[in-house]
């Protein structure tokens, strides 16, 4: 079976071919750099995480370029708010959003161009599209740049619309400078107090969706393998992108992917339901890696409506399998993951990234690991140990990488480690002399200090106990 995505301008599942053999290019729209990251945001960056690490997998060279808005109206708004300049607030989101993608265990992008870095990329596709006559300058001046979209006969392909139900671009000041109400800004002229961009036709600051044509170009060419982001883009921003690139005479992408949204209570999440589920906080309910599974784990154009029982249930499924290759490794010693995944679970993800097809792949696996640890068959054990290994790694999960095992700890859990020995061994020992209560009491400091103790067949066990 052959490796094929939904493709949301075909409308229809597709086989992939990359433009280039061995290569995949990959353009997914980052942040706008307003306000620090919620779940929602983050989904999409897990989503497409899965999506290279699985092309990788496949022996594709992936390049990957995500792109940062870091000049927007609402940034504006908020360095206005505070009294800041806008590129403090910028440089401030941009590293939360950085922190939040690490925390996920997110593999960092090939290259994260900053919109305000390629105002001169943008003035040449400006250029390009008002020769080919595309788009035009504002007759009064304001320095506002529109694209012409009576001139691209395919405007509302993408996102299924016809032109003539579109409703027209609220995204300027003065809609009585477009031609056309449908049309949208390129460049917005310059406003009082503002920070602007010199031009040709004036001075002014770049249109969001401009700058995604203007950046997947520079880095990944006129035509490119992927464009991702979440469904809520389809339209105005991709549909924009897709006008722009090939009215300026680019082929654009060749596949549009598209993640669902993570909803909450069945609605968009909003700033304020979205502050609520912000990733330091959300790290304080479950460990990284168990929210990570969280938001992995639902098809990837599925919608999710968070709740803290779907969240807890997500933690519950990721440490039944930590829980596996911590006793497979007790039991056999260390376990390498295995060179392939399994069929199945390679046939499940290469049908449109089918994660949760894949999971139950991998869960059986963890359920058989279980018995044969039961019945004590150690090549087995070993067996399954490395393909569950295998299976994590591929959608970022294994508890037993670097990613994993040294995010957060920087060191101290080997200290933990040696002092919870020492006293585990008092409470044997006070277990040898029949003394229960001494060893009840050790036990229940331990718990006191967030240590939980586990009785098993091979001794004691411990883990740190989550709030
Ligand atoms: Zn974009």
């Amino acid at each position: 079976m052959s490796l094929r995505f939904y493709d949301t301008s075909a409308r229809q599942v597709r086989d992939f071919t990359p433009l280039r053999e061995g290569c995949a290019s990959l353009y997914l729209c980052g942040a706008t750099v307003q306000a620090p990251p919620h779940i929602g945001h983050i989904r999409s960056g897990v989503n497409f995480d899965i999506l290279r690490r699985w092309l990788t997998y496949h022996g594709y060279r992936v390049t990957l370029c995500r792109n940062v808005t870091d000049i927007d109206d609402k940034i504006i708004n908020v360095a206005r708010g505070e009294g800041v300049e806008w590129w403090e607030v910028a440089e401030r989101n941009q590293r939360a959003f950085t922190a939040a993608y690490d925390t996920l265990g997110c593999l960092p992008p090939t290259v994260e161009p900053r919109a305000t870095g390629h105002v001169p990329e943008m003035i040449e596709l400006m250029r390009r599209l008002i020769d080919r006559g595309h788009a035009y300058p504002a007759a009064d001046g304001s320095g506002d740049v529109y694209f012409d979209v009576t001139s691209f006969p395919d405007y509302g392909a993408l996102s299924n619309q016809r032109p003539d139900q579109m409703r027209g671009a609220a995204d300027t000041d003065d809609d009585r400078r477009k031609r056309d109400p449908r049309d949208f800004a390129l460049w917005k002229g310059a406003r009082p107090g503002e920070p602007s961009w010199e031009t040709p036709w004036g001075r002014g600051r770049p249109g969001w969706h401009l700058e995604c044509s203007a950046m997947s170009t520079k880095y990944l060419g006129g035509s490119f393998d992927i464009h991702g982001g979440g469904l809520d883009l389809v339209f105005p921003h991709h549909e924009n992108e897709v006008a722009q690139s090939r009215a300026a005479g680019d082929g654009f992408a060749r596949y549009w992917l598209h993640n669902g949204l993570l909803t909450m209570g069945g609605e968009k999440m909003s700033k304020s339901l979205g502050n609520s589920l912000l990733i330091p906080d959300m790290v304080r309910k479950v460990r990284p890696v168990e929210l990570r599974y969280y938001l992995a784990q639902a098809h990837y154009r599925s919608v999710i409506d968070y709740s803290d029982d779907a969240l807890a249930e997500a933690a519950a499924a990721f440490q039944r399998v930590e829980g596996f290759l911590t006793r497979a490794v007790e039991v056999v010693g260390a376990v390498e993951p295995a060179g392939r995944v399994p069929g199945p679970f390679a046939a499940a993800m290469d049908d449109d990234l089918g994660v949760s097809q894949a999971l139950a792949v991998l869960h059986g696996h963890v359920r058989d690991g279980n018995t044969a640890i039961t019945e004590g068959g150690k090549e087995r054990i070993a067996d399954l140990a490395g393909q569950v290994r295998a299976m994590l790694a591929v959608l970022g999960l294994d508890p037993l990488s670097d990613t994993w095992t040294q995010s957060a700890d920087s060191g101290l859990s080997d200290v933990v480690d040696s002092l919870v020995a020492v006293a585990l061994e008092q409470r044997q020992a006070a277990r040898a002399r029949k003394d229960y209560a001494a060893a009840d009491a050790i036990r229940d400091q331990l718990l006191a200090a967030g240590v939980v103790v586990e009785d098993t067949p091979r001794g004691p066990r411990w883990e740190l106990r989550r709030s």
